[in-house]
């Protein structure tokens, strides 16, 4: 099986042959990956920030199991369905304030294409035609689609060999810790000179995630926000990464207690079980869009719409605060001893979000297979060795993933 995975296989960011060896997994449950071999190994990825309730949970599976027998999927063109109405009613009463009108989409990068047309749309439809470009700050990620892509960091997403084709917009300053102030000049002065040519910014709250795992301050999220308002463009947010708990906050817009124009959600949003994501936005932007030039065959598929009704139920009803609070003192005390190690540049921290950034590139394969051995699966890239482990990683299990990570930056 694996020579076939190999030889004709495509795996995300890989070429054919795959140059890294893949592990094969014949079930999860709870925490866990089994492979082949009947090894165990704990998850610290959550399949990339979105299993949060772990694998197999038995209520998704039920819910799942409940509505396959009712329908898996029907045409959202001129019809719907309970699960998908009761989904968009929940969003709209968990998310920021004004945030009152859905679009389902299938996958994160759809729902980003999506936020980035609806800005295009309204104002096109104000007379505004100019306002066709967006800024974003360097360092983020928003998804693989060519809208997305155009949005991505322009080094990180390999744009080079895209550049003819994507269209151009403006960057700005990353925003860090520590340099929120100069982060902000630099988004004033270019808003200053181009906010007639600019529809939306778009960022990722607080934490830009496969951009570089950065973290920043909640005053960038405000401000940014606030000239948002000032220039007359409006602010879309992507909670693809953030949304459901992840950062400490329900959203990570609730950081800044702002409340954007328009929000991506995705990853968690089903829980990890299915590919589903939403576009929120309010009832003026809805207003000025108009017909949404969007469509997708498997938009508001029922199954997908009945793991998220389930997923999202289980959070809100956990304690999940505390929960996340749990997650973050035992990374927080683990992962900053490391702080001291000569390898290591820099650790940051929070909610369930752990990243340790080192001098030098990690060796993927070799730390993975040092990983396994030591019962753990994390997918280190570039510089970067991190966990965003699921919500029900119990504290001897999260010691585990800290340690493994402890000795492979030991051992580098
Ligand atoms: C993963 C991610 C996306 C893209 O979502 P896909 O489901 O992979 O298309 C977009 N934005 C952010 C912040 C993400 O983390």
């Amino acid at each position: 099986m694996n020579s076939i995975d190999n030889e004709c296989v495509w795996h995300p960011y890989a070429r054919i042959p795959n140059e890294v060896q893949t592990h094969t997994v014949k079930s999860a449950n709870g925490v866990y990956l089994t492979l082949d071999s009947d090894k165990k190994i704990i998850d610290g990825m959550s399949s990339w920030w979105s299993v949060i309730h772990g694998y197999s949970n038995p209520t998704i599976n039920s819910a799942i199991k409940r509505q396959v027998d009712k329908m898996s999927h029907i045409m959202f063109g001129g019809l719907t369905h309970h699960g998908a109405v009761e989904l968009c009613e929940k969003l709209i009463a968990i998310t920021p304030e004004g945030l009152n009108k859905v679009f389902l989409a299938d996958s994160g990068s759809v729902s980003v294409e999506v936020a980035l047309k609806m800005a295009l749309q309204y104002w096109h439809n104000k007379g505004q035609k100019r306002k066709n470009h967006f800024i974003t700050p360097l360092g983020g990620y928003h998804g693989d689609t060519f809208g997305a892509m155009s949005v991505c960091d322009p080094d990180n997403g390999m744009h080079h060999i895209f550049s003819g084709i994507l269209p151009k917009h403006f960057f700005v300053k990353k925003p860090t810790i520590g340099n929120t102030k100069d982060a902000l000049v630099d988004l004033r002065s270019t808003l200053k000179n181009h906010h007639n040519e600019i529809a939306a910014m778009i960022l990722e709250p607080i934490v830009q995630g496969a951009g570089g795992m950065n973290i920043y301050e909640s005053e960038y999220l405000v401000g940014a926000s606030e000239l948002c308002k000032q220039y007359n463009i409006l602010m879309i947010v992507d909670e693809i990464a953030t949304g459901f708990g992840r950062t400490g906050k329900l959203f990570g817009c609730n950081h800044g207690d702002i409340s954007p124009d328009i929000l991506c959600l995705g990853k968690a949003l089903t829980g990890g079980y299915m590919s589903m994501a939403a576009t929120l936005t309010n009832g003026d932007i809805a207003e000025g869009v108009g017909v949404l030039m969007h469509g997708p065959t498997f938009m508001g598929n029922a199954l997908a719409c009945s793991a998220a009704n389930a997923s999202i139920d289980l959070l809100l009803n956990s304690d999940w605060e505390e929960n996340i609070r749990r997650i973050e003192k035992i990374l927080l005390t683990e992962l900053t001893q490391l702080k001291s190690d000569k390898s290591v540049r820099d650790v940051r921290v929070i909610g369930a979000i752990g990243v340790v950034e080192l001098y030098d590139n990690i060796r993927m394969e070799e730390t993975q297979n040092r990983l396994i051995e030591m019962g753990v699966w994390l997918r280190p890239y570039g510089k970067l060795l991190y966990t965003m482990p699921p919500f029900i990683t119990s504290n001897k299990e999260l010691y585990k993933i800290t340690d493994a990570i402890k000795t492979v930056v030991r051992e580098l």
